[in-house]
């Protein structure tokens, strides 16, 4: 082998050398850069969850505080409206020989059970509910619920209809807690319909996997919008004009202290609202 032989195959030996080392740096480049990227990402999704615990936080603040405001003005407001109802009683005794008197003082309870209804709500609303439990007939429960709405139904031409052929006769639970509720679900889901529609009340008592008792509110209203779904529970979440975003908080709330859950479904053609307890036994 020549000298010039030699060198040649020296700077081919120095040159392959190279490319193995430039090949490797550029993996290892590769390698870095791939792992700043991830670091980079986890500390923007750090970030991220930092604000929301700190909004979090925030919220639920604001909420305690206005959470203490509602408690202390519905207790304010309990006393006096149950004198009301008390002499709207003893009214109703004494005028019952008086049929449009009479049919006066039932406006005057249902306005008071109205009133009575939006105080337990936002009762609901600031404190855990401590469900009471005792035999309930569900079906006298919910045929109790329409009055309330019997106007609304009739304005906005919808049908009612409840399925509680399978239900046995009483069930072991909370009966203001299940009307408060389903009151809100109808509510809502009369709110969807303005222009008619059907309004499917259910209640159901499972065997299998577990005693469960299975309430569902239907509607064939608009749907809930997709975006709508995620922040659906939030309390002051609306997009009613008037709305104040607090029936499906309590809701969940009412369902929390049952020990229950609540699941959605909804398509163009309506929304569904399944609430699913635990058939607790009753006590000896
Ligand atoms: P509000 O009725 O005051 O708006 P809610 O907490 O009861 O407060 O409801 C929150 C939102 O959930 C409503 O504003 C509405 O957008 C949506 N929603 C609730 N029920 C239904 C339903 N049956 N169909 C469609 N959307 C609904």
């Amino acid at each position: 082998m020549t000298v010039k032989d030699n060198k040649v195959a020296l700077l081919e030996e120095a040159f392959n050398e190279f490319n193995t080392r430039s090949f490797e740096l550029e993996r290892s480049y590769k390698l870095l850069k791939s792992e700043a990227k991830r670091l980079k990402s986890e500390l923007k999704a750090s970030h991220a969850e930092k604000e929301r615990f700190r909004e979090e936080a925030e919220r639920n603040h604001r909420l305690a505080a206005v959470g203490e405001m509602a408690a202390r003005m519905a207790h304010e407001l309990r006393n006096p409206l149950g004198s009301i109802e008390l002499f709207t009683a003893l009214l109703k005794k004494s005028v019952h020989d008086q049929p449009k008197e009479s049919a006066w003082v039932d406006h005057l309870s249902m306005a008071i059970h109205a009133m009575e209804y939006a105080i337990t709500n936002l009762l609901l609303f600031t404190g855990k509910p401590q469900p009471q439990f005792r035999r309930v007939d569900l079906r006298n429960t919910i045929l109790s619920l329409r009055p309330f709405v019997d106007h609304l139904l009739q304005q906005n031409k919808i049908t009612w209809q409840e399925n509680t052929a399978t239900l046995s006769k009483t069930v072991w639970c909370d009966e203001d807690l299940l009307k408060q509720i389903l009151l809100n679900l109808i509510l809502n889901a009369i709110d969807v319909m303005p222009d008619g529609g059907h309004l499917e009340i259910s209640a159901e008592a499972t065997e299998r996997p577990q005693a469960d008792l299975v309430l569902s509110v239907s509607d064939t209203g608009t749907g809930i919008p997709e975006k709508a779904l995620s922040r659906l529970f939030d309390p002051f979440f609306t997009t009613k004009d008037k709305g104040t975003g607090l029936g499906l908080s309590i809701v969940q709330n009412a369902v929390a202290a049952h020990g229950g859950t609540i699941q959605v479904k909804s398509n163009h053609q309506g929304a569904c609202f399944i609430i699913r307890f635990p058939l607790h036994q009753e006590a000896a």
